[in-house]
């Protein structure tokens, strides 16, 4: 069976992703993770007797590591997942974002393009680095605008939105120069099961049952295409085995959503779910300042995949919705354990001062 390293799987994702890859005897992973506030190994608890799966903490940006996990490992493939990923943080702290996700990309090519270089012909051409990236690089849309495609100009607008500019551009350089083979994907906003409460979806979910506000943007119009994060997986894992080298593929949900209509779908599943009575969650909900540069819309074109490799999202939104609810609603020690100290003074500093 092949082997992958798999870079930031102790997050949403990444996690999601290396569950599914085993489950599914895909490949022996190996999981490079720095362990940042992002990220949670209990998640991956399930795997600790599996024999096909190595856990290393590290930063993708240190090259003597990755070096050293490359020659030890021998994998077959590189799939990127590690990075700094929440835009309010990257407007407040925008630094991390250009280390992990500009810098520490590009010594993660470094170290791969060495490695590919040492290895076989044969070898050489199975090889794959697949970046993981987000639809965010292409800006904003207008209400009648067409959905970004493949060839859509970048025009990032957040310093996340920048730094994962930068690191596509850099994947892009290193097949176009060293002939590294590579792979990108852009994708839409992922919901599910493992999600970091500081994103929309499970933070509506923790706040609504803490009895909390349910902040949101502005006027709650700024549209997002959502993805049921399984679906990501497949997709990238379908782009692994068959996408040609050198190209990007644009995944989404199909699925264009207002930022409250969102959060009032939560609220009408936990009515539901977790009635109380004379009380609706939707009365939590707190219309606070919006966010600086905050993008109107998205829309992701992903007929590509589809033509090419015969892709398309299978989860409804309002049952992908529902099972993320339950899933919280069963989780509720991990979503108290990844709830710091640190996470609540965070809220409080994106939140408070609006
Ligand atoms: P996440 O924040 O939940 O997880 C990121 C993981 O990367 C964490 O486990 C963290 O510890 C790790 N990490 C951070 N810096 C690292 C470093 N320097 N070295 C090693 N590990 C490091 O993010 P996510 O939502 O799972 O997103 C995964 C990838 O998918 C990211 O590249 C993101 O840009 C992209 N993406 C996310 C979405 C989304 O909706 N969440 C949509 C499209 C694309």
């Amino acid at each position: 069976m092949p082997t992958v390293l798999v870079t930031g799987g102790a997050g949403f994702i990444g996690s999601n992703f290396i569950i599914l890859a085993r489950n599914k005897q895909w490949f022996n992973v190996v999981n490079l993770d720095k362990l940042t506030y992002a990220s949670n190994l209990e998640t991956l608890a399930e795997l600790q007797s599996d024999i096909n799966y190595h856990f290393v903490q590290g930063d993708i940006g240190n090259v003597e590591l990755v070096s050293y996990i490359l020659e030890q490992y021998q994998p077959d493939a590189i799939i990127n997942f590690a990075a700094e990923s929440h835009v309010d943080r990257s407007i407040l702290s925008p630094q991390d974002f250009i280390q992990t996700n500009i810098v520490g990309t590009f010594q993660l090519l470094e170290a791969s393009r060495f490695y590919w270089q040492k290895l076989s012909l044969q070898q050489q051409q199975q090889f794959r680095f697949l970046h993981v990236s987000t639809d965010e690089v292409y800006g904003s849309l207008n209400p009648k605008d067409p959905a970004f495609r493949e060839d859509t100009a970048y025009a990032p607008n957040s310093p996340y939105a920048a730094s994962k500019a930068a690191s596509d551009h850099f994947v892009r350089a290193y097949y176009h120069t060293y002939g590294l083979p590579t792979l990108t994907t852009n994708c839409s906003n992922n919901y599910g099961p493992h999600q970091f409460p500081e994103k929309l979806i499970p933070l509506t979910i923790l706040h609504a049952l803490d009895g909390k506000p349910l902040p949101i943007y502005g006027d709650g119009q700024n549209i997002r295409d959502w993805l049921y994060v399984i679906d990501h997986c497949e997709a990238i894992y379908l782009v692994l085995q068959q996408g040609k080298i050198g190209e990007t593929y644009n995944i989404g949900g199909l699925n264009e959503q207002a930022n409250l209509d969102v959060v009032e779908k939560i609220c009408t599943i936990l009515d539901k779910l977790v009635p109380i009575s004379d009380f609706s969650y939707s009365s939590l909900i707190s219309f606070v300042k919006d966010r600086p540069g905050h993008d109107r819309r998205y829309a992701i074109d992903c007929s590509k995949i589809r033509r090419h490799l015969g892709w398309q999202p299978q989860e409804n939104f309002d049952s992908g919705l529902l099972k993320t609810v339950q899933w919280y609603l069963s989780h509720s020690a991990w979503g108290n354990q990844v709830r710091s100290v640190n996470y609540q003074n965070w809220l409080k500093q994106n939140y408070e001062n609006r």
